[in-house]
């Protein structure tokens, strides 16, 4: 029996570098039982644990200009440490997968770009889903209408990813005026063409109408299993926006799953000697005065965005430091 984890949210517990300072449990804001449940199946077998994190406002702050934005060290510190030491640590995010592995600068980790569309293979290569692929020039017929508005008095920020086009508004000085402009001129005319539109934070991003999402890209995730195909037995999903909700959705489905059948016919074969591992999902919330409802409701731990998450991420790393010898 490992000795018991001290509670998350005990400042105390969290020395070292990578570690916030006192006052770390005040970014606890809701779910610390709930943490220090999943830490311990972490600390238990580490190389059973996945995290699958989102970069943009849960692991790097929001700043006005998303091509500023950046990953601090200290977060970065800590995932490089996590990262050899957990079953699976995976990036998944709306931005490029390239330019997301360059802006989290972890190696040893799987990147997830365009929303569960793109993903990073170990040797570089950029796997697209080939159902994206359909969309491309009806994205940028509308990246070309989009070129046509003025950006700087609308305060548009412009991203273009290939078959999917994020319009950033944070910097509107309307932001309803901005968004009925772009309801008009691109949304609508995004829609007839076939095109969905998806929404975030001052973010309205049009893609193509398929059924992939952080969710499906989750799911394949955690089935492939950890290192050396290691099934996974923890998952925890760190996220700050409507998008992340489908991750936090697939973590809570892999978890009540019933544990897969053995080897042959589960009616002839005798029952397993000891009940199959629990799996374990704790879906982790970065919030801000901005965070969605939905956001909060289907998250099992709010944290405060971002210093919270730098709590979760020192607790993660002590509990997978706990196992003798790592
Ligand atoms: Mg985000």
């Amino acid at each position: 029996m490992k000795e018991a984890l001290p509670d998350p949210a005990d400042p105390a517990r969290h020395p070292g570098a990578s570690a916030p300072g006192a006052g770390a449990g005040a970014l606890i804001l809701r779910g610390a039982g709930s943490l220090a449940a999943a830490l311990q199946a972490v600390a238990d077998e580490p190389g059973a644990g996945a995290l699958l994190c989102d970069i943009d406002g849960t692991i790097s702050p929001i700043v006005a200009d998303p091509y500023d934005a950046v990953v601090p060290a200290a977060f970065r510190a800590a995932l490089e440490a996590l990262a050899p030491r957990l079953g699976l640590l995976a990036f998944i995010t709306g931005r490029d997968v390239r330019q997301a592995a360059a802006m989290v600068g972890v190696a040893e980790a799987t990147y997830v770009g365009l929303h569960g569309f793109d993903l990073l293979a170990p040797d570089g290569t950029v796997v697209r889903d080939p159902a994206a692929a359909g969309y491309v020039d009806r994205v940028q017929k509308m990246a070309r209408r989009v070129s046509g508005l003025d950006a700087e008095t609308l305060g548009l920020v412009i991203e273009n990813k290939g078959p999917m086009l994020d319009l950033h508004y944070r910097q509107a000085p309307d932001p309803a005026a901005t968004l009925a402009i772009l309801e008009a001129e691109i949304l609508g005319p995004a829609r007839a063409l076939g095109l969905a539109v998806a929404t975030g934070h001052f973010l309205v991003e049009l893609r193509p109408p398929e059924p992939v999402d952080k969710g499906t890209a989750v799911r394949r995730l955690l089935q492939a299993g950890g290192r050396g195909e290691t099934a996974l037995r923890s998952a925890v999903f760190l996220g700050d926006d409507l998008t992340d909700c489908t991750g936090f959705a697939a973590i809570h489905a892999w978890a009540a799953e019933a544990a897969p059948a053995g080897p042959g016919d589960a009616r002839t074969v005798a029952p397993p000697a000891e009940t199959p591992a629990k799996r374990l999902a704790l879906a982790v919330a970065a919030l801000t005065d901005e965070t969605p409802r939905q956001v909060r409701d289907e998250a099992d731990v709010w944290v405060d965005a971002t210093p919270g998450v730098l709590v979760v991420l020192a607790g993660l790393l002590e509990a997978a430091r706990t196992q003798a010898g790592r």
